[in-house]
């Protein structure tokens, strides 16, 4: 059995866990986490997560998304919200990860998780994380069935 084979089954695993979502989203989120607890992203403190996507945004060609900073929450890291282009992120440390799962939401324009939000998160991942976490997300999103266009996709700048 390859490495991925045993993260694939750990993040079907995992996906029982989220009950209130749908089995796309579900999914979704166990790969994000599974990939992010194997590989790890940088840590931003809530005065340094602003500067860092400024960064990302300008490299992306988009707006900077305002920014809010919350209470930590057991239920959640972070949001976006499309209408006001706002990512709200929740408690004193945010995960390179989470930032681009919200910017990934920005710039899809949907709140949802399907195909194009999880292409969108595997190319910034790779233009903003490394080539390696963004391959293994890549691996584990198809891994567990989930629908993904080609790898080498993933490789398009804006
Ligand atoms: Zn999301």
């Amino acid at each position: 059995m390859s490495a991925l084979t045993t993260f694939v089954q750990v993040a079907l695993t995992r996906a029982n866990e989220y009950s209130k979502c749908s089995p796309e989203q579900a999914l979704t989120y166990a790969c994000e986490e599974i990939v992010d607890n194997e590989l790890g992203s940088r840590n931003f403190s809530s005065q340094h997560i602003e500067q860092w996507l400024q960064h990302v945004c300008s490299r992306e060609d988009i707006d900077l998304p305002q920014i809010v900073v919350g209470r930590a929450t057991r239920t959640s890291l972070a949001s976006a919200d499309i209408e006001s282009n706002t990512i709200c992120f929740r408690g004193k440390i945010t995960t390179a990860a989470t930032a681009l799962h919200e910017v990934a939401h920005v710039i899809v324009g949907a709140d949802s998780h399907g195909i194009l939000f999880r292409d969108e998160l595997v190319r910034l991942a790779r233009a903003h994380i490394s080539v390696d976490y963004a391959a293994f997300l890549h691996g584990v999103y198809e891994g567990v069935g989930l629908e993904m266009s080609p790898w080498p996709a993933s490789a398009a700048q804006r």
